[in-house]
C-alpha cells in the first residue's frame, strides 16, 4: 500500500478508536482501488492509487450508488454538490460551479484542472482559448465534443487562474471521482500534470508521464499536456497529437486529421 494511503488509513482508523469503535470489518475494495494484482494488467500500463482512496473505503453511500441510468446519476452527484462551500475558492470570486459535461455514457473522457474566466462565466468546462484548442484536439481524433464528457480537477475559478491548492483538490476531486465512475469510460486523458497527479498520485515532471498507459481503478489513463501549455509552446503539439494517437488506437478510433 501507497505510504500515504497507509497513513490515511491510520489516521482514520485512530479517529475511530478514539470514538470507542474497536471492531472493524473489511468491506471488498477490488473493483474500487486500483492494486498491483488488478486483472487489468497489460505488461505497458503502470499502476498507481488516486489521492481520495483511502478515504472512499469508509465513506457513506452516495446518493448515485445503484442508480444505472449515467444522466441521473450524474444530477443526483451535481445536487450533491450543490451551491458548494466545502473549501475556499466559493468565498474567492467564483461565479459559476462548472460541474463538467459532455455524454454520460462517453468512452473517452477529458479532465483538466480548473475552470478559468470563461468558464467560470459560462458554467461550461474548456469554452476559453484553451478550450476552442480542446475541441480542435477531439475533431481531429474523428470525435464531436458531445461525445466525450469533460470535467476539471476543481469545479470552481482558481483566483487570478492559479493552480489548485492540495486542500481544494482534495476537497473537490471525490466528487471528480464519483462522476468517473458513473461514466465508466473507456479511456482518460489526464490534460496536464495537476490532472495527473490528481488521478495517478504522482508527482513525476510531464515528461515521465506522458506517451503511455497508466491503469486507474481498472481504467486505462493517458496523460497529455495541457491545452493551455500547448497555447503557450505550439511545438509540444507534436508530442500531444502522438499521444492521443495511441488512445484512438486503443479506442479503435480513425483520425480526420491532424489538429493544427
Ligand atoms: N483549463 C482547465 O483546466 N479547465 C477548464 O475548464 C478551462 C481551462
Amino acid at each position: 500500500m501507497d505510504p500515504r494511503m497507509q497513513q490515511l488509513l491510520a489516521a482514520r482508523l485512530q479517529y475511530y478508536r478514539d470514538l470507542g469503535i474497536h471492531d472493524f470489518y473489511r468491506r471488498d475494495v477490488a473493483s474500487n482501488v486500483s492494486t498491483q494484482e488488478s486483472v487489468f494488467q497489460p505488461a505497458d500500463v503502470a499502476v498507481s492509487t488516486p489521492v481520495a482512496a483511502a478515504e472512499e473505503l469508509f465513506a457513506a453511500p452516495k446518493p448515485e450508488t445503484g442508480v444505472s441510468d449515467h444522466h441521473k446519476a450524474l444530477r443526483l452527484i451535481q445536487e450533491d454538490l450543490g451551491e458548494c462551500t466545502r473549501c475556499v475558492l466559493s468565498r474567492l470570486g467564483r461565479k459559476t460551479i462548472v460541474f463538467g459535461e459532455g455524454d454520460p455514457n462517453a468512452e473517452l473522457m477529458f479532465v483538466g484542472e480548473g475552470p478559468g474566466a470563461d468558464e467560470d462565466e459560462q458554467g461550461r468546462p474548456f469554452v476559453g482559448r484553451a478550450g476552442q484548442l480542446l475541441n480542435k484536439m477531439i475533431e481531429a481524433m474523428g470525435l464531436k465534443r458531445e461525445q466525450v464528457y469533460i470535467a476539471n480537477v476543481v469545479k470552481c475559478r482558481p483566483p487570478g487562474n492559479r493552480t489548485p491548492e492540495s486542500g481544494e483538490i482534495e476537497t473537490c476531486s471525490p466528487f471528480l471521482l464519483r462522476q468517473i465512475a458513473v461514466i465508466q469510460p473507456k479511456a482518460i486523458v489526464a490534460l496536464g500534470a495537476v490532472a495527473a497527479r490528481c488521478l495517478l498520485g504522482l508527482n513525476e515532471p510531464m515528461a515521465k508521464l506522458r506517451g503511455r498507459w497508466f491503469d486507474f481503478r481498472g481504467t486505462r489513463l493517458a496523460v497529455t499536456y495541457h491545452p493551455a501549455f500547448l497555447l503557450r509552446d505550439p511545438r509540444q503539439k507534436k508530442e500531444t497529437w502522438k499521444d492521443l494517437q495511441m488512445v484512438m488506437e486503443y479506442l479503435g478510433l480513425k483520425p480526420r486529421r491532424s489538429p493544427e
